[in-house]
């Protein structure tokens, strides 16, 4: 982020199964002013997906185009495929002030928070690896060697929960997305941000623009 510019970024992070996705979608329901990074992925499309919407489905081939051009502010294999933020639309965003909504995983999360160390981090924990494991096989989206490969990982993503500032456990749906809701409004309200977002009021109040 640019100090004249004053979009938060926040990077949602889960294992799969967690409810990642339905929280992200309700609060973007809520918050229309959010901007969602649409990732692109080399893996094919669940049904019911859309492309551009959930996610930009690229060939292995267009994926390294990507790469090379450096077009991905950052990318990563997850579960055997290839998955990437678009730089251009995160900048855009920031540069007019708007937040941006990164669902992605902790080794991308690592990657954002070198480029913007002000990124925020928010895990999302299931109530018990019980409750993660009935969501990934109800969701009967995946088969089931795809499932078993996602719940071995499931345990490595959440060991890298500590790197996020925020953690939600999403036993009660509704509960989960007021807490996303709070997290949100409470970095929207930080002074640095503030102080750009209101750097008008700032001056004529006389006050500093940087946090003591
Ligand atoms: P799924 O295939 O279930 O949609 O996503 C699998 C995993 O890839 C999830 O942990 C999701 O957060 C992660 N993921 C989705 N998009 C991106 C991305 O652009 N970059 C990174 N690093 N991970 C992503």
């Amino acid at each position: 982020m640019t100090s004249s510019s004053s979009g938060n970024i926040f990077m949602v992070v889960a294992p799969s199964g967690a409810g990642k996705s339905s929280l992200v979608n309700a609060l973007l329901a809520e918050d229309p002013s959010m901007v969602l990074s649409i990732s692109c992925t080399t893996r094919p499309p669940r049904p019911g997906e859309e492309a551009n919407k959930h996610y930009r489905f690229v060939t292995p081939e267009q994926f390294g185009d990507l790469r090379t051009q450096n077009a991905l502010l950052e990318w990563a294999e997850v579960h055997g495929n290839f998955y990437g933020t678009p730089r251009d639309r995160i900048d855009e965003a920031l540069e007019k002030g708007l937040d941006v909504l990164l669902e992605i995983d902790w080794q991308g999360a690592r990657q954002v928070r070198e480029h913007f160390p002000q990124a925020i981090g928010i895990f999302i924990l299931p109530p018990s690896i019980e409750a993660l494991e009935s969501r990934l096989t109800q969701r009967g989206q995946d088969a089931p060697p795809v499932i078993s490969r996602r719940l071995l990982a499931a345990g490595s993503e959440m060991s890298h929960a500590s790197e996020c500032q925020y953690v939600i456990i999403n036993q009660e749906f509704s509960t989960a997305l007021l807490q996303l809701g709070q997290i949100i409004a409470a970095a929207r309200l930080r002074y640095g941000v503030q102080a750009v977002r209101h750097a008008e009021l700032f001056s004529q109040l006389g006050i500093s623009k940087t946090v003591a």
